[in-house]
């Protein structure tokens, strides 16, 4: 997810973090870097323009340049702007109570993702006790129909749909009328998509859209086409009116351009993204969270989310404290590495954990280096893994030949752990403390 974004903006704040004073050279060079990596991940122009003026407007102001430590300060600004272009919080659905029927329309072009999303969100508003009807009103694209219904009956949610269909408007009144009879509260409606955006399409969705009088109208659009899913918003916005957009395949190797343009150029926002192929495969979109990890700051908070999935939330609670305390041991470390093999997905796992964004090599996946990680730690004395400080170089040899592994590979592991450590402990102070970050400015 964004990995190549992430990576180059990493590097520009590598310059200037842990610098002990800065000055409005370093914040130029590193704005630069940070905008030529926005427009490679096809940013809209004028979005990264409002980026960089503000930011060096803000960032050459005496409290950053004056401060004790300006590098925290200037990356706290980049924050806090890229979660106001992502879209500041988070927004839910506006749904009603159970006692009548939601509508939400499902808008896109064809190969966007819409039936796919339509039944990832029929899963989720499933999973949150409400009682969901997809409805089939895709008539133009041929397998449409069929692959909602097979993806309905893969996740225990009732298809509505009439064979042979012409007129979506009818299929809709005809769903609405067995929702009300079957006491349904939410009503999902897949509808037709065009390869372009086509004026027949149009005149079909608001005749759809009056009849529906929905109360979310979502459109899916793809990811991966960057700048143009934001002129599809634009689009839709402009003739059926949106409440939100779904950014589906969020898991290729998307450029970001998508998710960071897409508030700020058509003031809609960004709901959910789809994640994988799967029914599962479907988060609520976090501005704050995403900007932490773009930021290489780690997203501890979707990380102990996962957590609580298999570990008990009591646990889960006191790890994510553990882990932005200053006595984060090795010890700690451990249970950690333990909870994530448990979860599976190596990979956006590690990537949400401070400082490992963009820095996960093949071999950090590999399973094996986990198990000789755990190795590792678990021939160290408690001692030793609560206080990895005094491990000395006869520690070393001793905990290499415990561990059946080698000196250099024992020091690699403290070195990261170190690094970890570091990491945590600056976000815990700008994220989690906003005091601490009142107090540095
Ligand atoms: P529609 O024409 O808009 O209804 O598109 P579909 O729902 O049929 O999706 C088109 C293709 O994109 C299918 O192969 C889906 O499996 C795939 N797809 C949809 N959402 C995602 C996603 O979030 N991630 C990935 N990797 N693939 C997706």
């Amino acid at each position: 997810m964004l990995e190549k974004l992430t990576g180059k903006i990493q590097d520009a704040l590598r310059t200037i973090n842990g610098k002990a004073t800065i000055t409005e050279k370093n914040i130029e060079d590193a704005v630069e870097a940070i905008k030529m990596a926005l427009l490679e991940a096809d940013v809209n122009l004028r979005v990264v323009r409002r980026f960089v003026n503000s930011t060096i407007e803000e960032a050459k102001g005496e409290r950053v340049l004056r401060s004790v430590d300006p590098g925290q300060q200037f990356i706290k600004i980049v924050h806090d702007k890229l979660v106001a272009f992502l879209g500041d919080a988070k927004q839910d659905l506006n749904l009603k109570g159970p006692d009548t029927q939601s509508v939400i329309l499902m808008l896109g072009l064809q190969g966007s993702g819409k039936t796919t999303s339509s039944a990832k969100l029929a899963l989720r508003l499933k999973k949150e006790g409400r009682k969901v009807l997809l409805v089939a009103c895709d008539l133009i694209r041929p397998a449409a129909i069929e692959q909602l219904s097979v993806l309905g009956s893969q996740i225990g949610v009732p298809v509505y749909k009439e064979e042979g269909a012409k007129d979506p408007v009818k299929v809709y009144k005809g769903a609405l009328e067995t929702a009300r009879k079957n006491l349904y509260d939410t009503i999902i409606v897949d509808t037709t998509g065009r390869l372009q955006i086509d004026q027949e399409m149009m005149t079909e969705l608001v005749r759809l859209r009056d009849a529906a009088k929905p109360d979310e109208l979502l459109l899916v659009a793809d990811a991966m086409t960057g700048q143009s899913a934001v002129d599809i918003a634009k689009a839709f916005d402009e003739q059926i009116g949106l409440t939100g957009v779904i950014l589906t395949k969020f898991d290729s190797d998307t450029r970001g351009g998508a998710a960071l343009s897409l508030k700020t150029i058509t003031g809609k926002p960004l709901k959910f993204v789809g994640v994988g192929e799967k029914p599962e495969d479907f988060e609520p979109f976090y501005p704050d969270r995403v900007a932490s990890r773009i930021l290489g700051m780690g997203d501890i908070v979707s990380l102990v989310e996962k957590a609580q999935q298999v570990v008990n939330q009591e646990e889960a609670a006191a790890l994510q404290k553990k882990m932005l305390s200053e006595d984060f041991t090795l010890q700690d470390w451990l249970d950690q590495l333990r909870a994530v093999k448990k979860m599976g997905s190596l990979q956006s796992m590690l990537e949400m954990l401070p400082g490992m964004a963009g820095q996960i090599s093949e071999e950090d996946l590999n399973k094996a280096d986990m198990k000789t990680q755990e190795a590792i730690i678990c021939s160290m004395t408690k001692k030793e893994r609560e206080n990895y400080l005094i491990i000395g170089p006869s520690r070393r040899a001793r905990i290499a030949r415990g561990s059946g592994t080698s000196v250099a590979e024992v020091a690699r592991l403290l070195k990261k752990f170190e690094k970890m450590r570091t990491m945590m402990k600056k976000m815990a102070k700008l994220g989690k403390n906003p005091k601490a970050a009142q107090a540095m400015m």
